[in-house]
Parts: structure tokens; sequence; C-alpha cells
């Protein structure tokens, strides 16, 4: 039975998708931290998803897109208001020689070994990011050089300023470094189009595999974390480089951890709150501020509340 309070969009649609009223967040991030949403909701549809988003803001209320989490800092105080979470729109077709359309849910890995297994090239670098297409595309990620600018054609985009479903180019998005146009608190990403180029596919797969299992080698997969910390203030010095140099290896903070394996990854070690990996970033950026005159700035977002001290940490210098 949904609370009342939350009565936004219609019946049916609220039938059709899984909610959830006060759910742990945690166990929606790679990290493992965050509390309670007021509400959670995972649309199974793309309509299912604009008619929910386009609900919340009618009635003024505040919600948050979520992909999988899995470059995201959320608060251990939760966040009040509806959490819309996209893993359930899977859906990845191939309506033209080298192209792919996937849904903003599918999740990374599963696409490039789509691509792999169809002899198209260019998602082999997302092999090992465990996040979803919408994700992907806000945050321009990327690896072993390249980035989803790379391969992206256009998206749909659901614009809350105007109520429209709109098609955006590569142009409009404006990519840069891990970042591009669109503001997720504006602009949901609905799906994404991608131009590949056909190889050939055994070719293509040993790649994918060779990324997958480096990712193994070098980062701390099995222990909760959101991948790099900090953004590469340049493409000479990247984070963990200079992190390791200043000794950030040895920085712990109640339960949050820097990796001895990579020294830009943070890591939950079992209970970590929101406060003690801010305060942990903050420890590290102190470090290499000290020792080599650089700022670092995180790549995660936040989500839910976070004290004037703890947002010092995204401020730009
Ligand atoms: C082990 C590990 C390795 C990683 N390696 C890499 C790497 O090599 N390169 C790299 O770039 N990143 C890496 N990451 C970080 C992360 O996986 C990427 O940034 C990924 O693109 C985030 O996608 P997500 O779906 O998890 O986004 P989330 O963490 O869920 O959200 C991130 C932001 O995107 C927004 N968002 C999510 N979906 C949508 C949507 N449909 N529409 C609008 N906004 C949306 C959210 O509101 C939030 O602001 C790694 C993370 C981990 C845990």
């Amino acid at each position: 039975m949904l609370d009342p309070k939350f009565s936004t969009y219609s019946n049916k649609a609220a039938k059709a998708m899984d909610d959830a009223i006060n759910a742990p967040l945690a166990r929606h991030t790679t990290l493992k931290i965050g509390g309670e949403a007021d509400r959670l909701c995972q649309p199974h549809t793309k309509d299912e998803l604009v008619e929910l988003i386009d609900g919340l803001n009618t009635k003024g209320e505040p919600w948050f897109i979520l992909g999988g989490g899995s470059n995201l800092l959320v608060s251990s105080e939760g966040f009040r208001g509806t959490v819309i979470r996209t893993t359930n729109l899977l859906e990845i077709t191939n309506p033209e020689p080298g192209v792919l359309v996937a849904s903003a849910g599918a999740r990374l890995p599963h696409i490039a070994k789509f691509a792999a297994s169809l002899g198209l090239s260019g998602l082999e670098f997302a092999v090992g990011i465990p996040g979803t297409v919408g994700g992907g595309v806000i945050m321009n990620c990327g690896a072993h050089g390249s980035s989803m600018s790379n391969i992206f054609v256009s998206a749909l985009v659901f614009d809350t300023t105007t109520n429209e479903l709109k098609t955006m180019s590569k142009d409009d998005l404006a990519f840069e470094y891990r970042r591009c146009r669109l503001d997720p608190a504006k602009h949901v990403v609905v799906e994404a189009r991608f131009k590949m180029e056909q190889g050939a596919r055994e070719d293509i797969e040993r790649k994918t595999k060779e990324n997958e299992e480096y990712r193994f080698r070098t980062q701390p997969i099995g222990t909760p974390n959101a991948g790099s910390t900090f953004k590469n203030p340049d493409p000479q010095r990247t984070a963990g480089f200079l992190l390791d140099k200043a000794g950030a290896k040895q920085l712990q903070e109640g339960q949050a951890g820097v990796s001895s394996l990579h020294a830009n990854f943070v890591v939950n070690l079992g209970g970590a709150t929101s406060n003690q990996v801010t305060t942990l970033l903050r420890r590290m950026q102190d470090r290499v501020h000290e020792e080599f005159d650089v700022h670092l700035s995180p790549e995660w977002k936040i989500l839910g509340h976070f004290t004037d001290s703890e947002k010092e940490v995204w401020k730009k210098s």
C-alpha cells in the first residue's frame, strides 16, 4: 500500500513500478553507504519514468535520478524525497549496422559485452565500469584511453524545465572530461544511441576481456567502493599517482579507508558513514595540497544532507 503522501501519479503507474517507502539507499550504492530515501521507485518502462518525474515536478516534490549508484556518496542521514532508480530499464537494440540504442538503466559491462559479441568496437573501455548508460553519459565515463563521448551520437532526454522529451546531439551535450552539459537535477537521460566500428569479433572480445581482467588486478573490486574518488588534475599526473606519492594509502577515518591497491580508491571497510568518508576525502585533499600544491576535486556526486563543512570538499579550491 502506498503512503498517501505519495499520491503524485496514477494508480496504473504505481502498480507497475517497484515502490518502496523508507528505502535504505546503502543497498543501491556500490560504496554501501546511505540512509533511507522517503521513497524509492523503479520504473519498468520509459513512459513510467517520464510520467513519474512529470508528476513529482508538478507537485514540487524533490526527486533524484539514480543509476548504478557507482559514482555517488549518499548521506547516512538519507534523502527526503523520491529516488528514481533506472535499473529496470534494460533494453538494448541494434537497429542498424554499427548502431546500438540502450535504455538508461542498461549496465555498461553488459552493453560492452553485447557490442563485442556483435563484432562492434568502441565500448571495450566500459566493461569494468559498473554504472548504467544514463550515469555513463552524464559522467562521460571513460577508461583505457577512451570515453562515452567517442561513440555517443544522441540521447533521448526528458527536460523537466520544459516538460518535453527531446533528442539531444553530441554537440548539445558538449562533453568534457567526466562531465557534460546535462544537469541531472533537470535532465533525465531516457536512452542513448551509440555508433561503433564493425571489426573482428574475436579481437574485440579479447580486448574486452583484457580490460576486464586488468580491473581485477588493479582495483579493490571485492571491497565496497565508488571507483576513482578524485578527478585527475591533468593527463600527466593522475590523482592516484599524487595521492600515492603523498602517502595517502596510510589514511583511514573510522571504517573508511584508502585502498592499499589504488590510492584514488576509498573503500568501505564495513559500516563506514558518509561523515567518515568526507573527513577522509578532506585529509586526502590536504595531503596532496601540502605535498604538490594541487587541489583535487571529487569525481563523485553527492545526495542527501551534508553539512557546509562536508560540502567544502566539493568546492572548486
Ligand atoms: C569499481 C569501479 C570502477 C569504476 N571505474 C570507472 C572508470 O574506469 N571510469 C569512469 O569514468 N568511472 C568509473 N567508475 C565510476 C562510475 O561507475 C561511473 O561514473 C558511471 O558512469 C556512473 O554511472 P551510474 O549509473 O552508477 O551513476 P550513479 O552513480 O547512479 O549517478 C551518477 C550521476 O549520474 C546521474 N544519473 C544517473 N542516471 C541518470 C539518468 N538516466 N539521467 C540523468 N542523470 C543520471 C545521477 O543523478 C548522478 O548525478 C567506477 C566505479 C566503480 C565502483
